[in-house]
């Protein structure tokens, strides 16, 4: 399957329509963002391993029935997707406090939740993704109701099938992110789930391997990821 035409850019990967117009091109690149594009930089080879560990991840969530847009790797920074209307929700869960968690509520880092939280934030980052509930979603008109409930639920089914998958790896799943879109009436995962989107920490020593090394200036940002590709690819 070829690219044709740039259909969008954004922070972190170029998708392009292809000679069959079910189908699209997403192609992961090397730049890093933070902080809603405050802080800008590269991560050498970080769209290589965040393309083979999404590959990876929505294969098993597949494989456990959870309908996702993957078609298949096509190449190291390529994956073929289906096509989809993307739902301006971004949905966290979090299983562990951090992150905005922590400064917007007062838990402590490190904190294991009684429950999953599964948060919803409206995508727009002229916005600065703004938290909302399901009345801000539907009156804002970026879904529905019944879509949201599916969301809910899909993201728990994924929190699970992923913590258990982590947990074999020594790696705890603290939160993600997830982004869905509409495809011939069904909802399916879309965007990816790596080291950008999760937070992962070491079960023995609770070191970050995410892109808080990145955000908060650790060090070790690149070995911290192809740490992450080697636990999941078993390699
Ligand atoms: N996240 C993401 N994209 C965003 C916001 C958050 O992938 O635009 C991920 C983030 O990497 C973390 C989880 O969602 O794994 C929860 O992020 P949080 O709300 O704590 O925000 P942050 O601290 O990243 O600003």
């Amino acid at each position: 399957m070829k690219k044709t035409t740039l259909l969008y850019e954004g922070k972190a990967k170029k998708v392009y329509l292809t000679e069959d117009e079910g189908l699209v091109i997403q192609e992961f690149k090397d730049d890093a963002t933070a902080f809603n594009n405050k802080k800008k930089g590269s991560i050498a080879e970080k769209g290589v391993v965040n393309n083979a560990i999404s590959c990876k991840l929505f294969t098993l969530l597949e494989e456990h029935g959870i309908p996702t847009h993957l078609v298949e790797k096509l190449s190291d920074r390529d994956m073929l997707c289906r096509y989809l209307e993307i739902i301006k929700v971004e949905v966290v869960v979090r299983n562990i406090a951090a992150g905005s968690l922590v400064k917007r509520y007062g838990f402590s880092e490190g904190t294991v939740l009684t429950e999953p939280i599964v948060e919803f934030y409206l995508k727009d980052d002229d916005l600065d993704d703004p938290l909302m509930n399901d009345a801000h979603a539907v009156a804002l008109g970026v879904a529905t109701r019944e879509e949201l409930a599916v969301l809910k639920s899909r993201a728990e089914a994924i929190n699970l099938v992923l913590k258990a998958f982590f947990a074999e790896r020594k790696l705890k799943l603290v939160d993600f992110k997830l982004e869905f879109g509409r495809n011939n009436g069904t909802i399916l995962l879309g965007d990816e789930i790596s080291p950008d989107t999760c937070r992962f920490w070491d079960l023995d020593t609770n070191e970050k391997l995410d892109k808080d090394r990145f955000r908060f200036d650790l060090g070790g940002v690149e070995d911290a990821y192809s740490e992450v590709q080697r636990r999941v690819l078993g390699a």
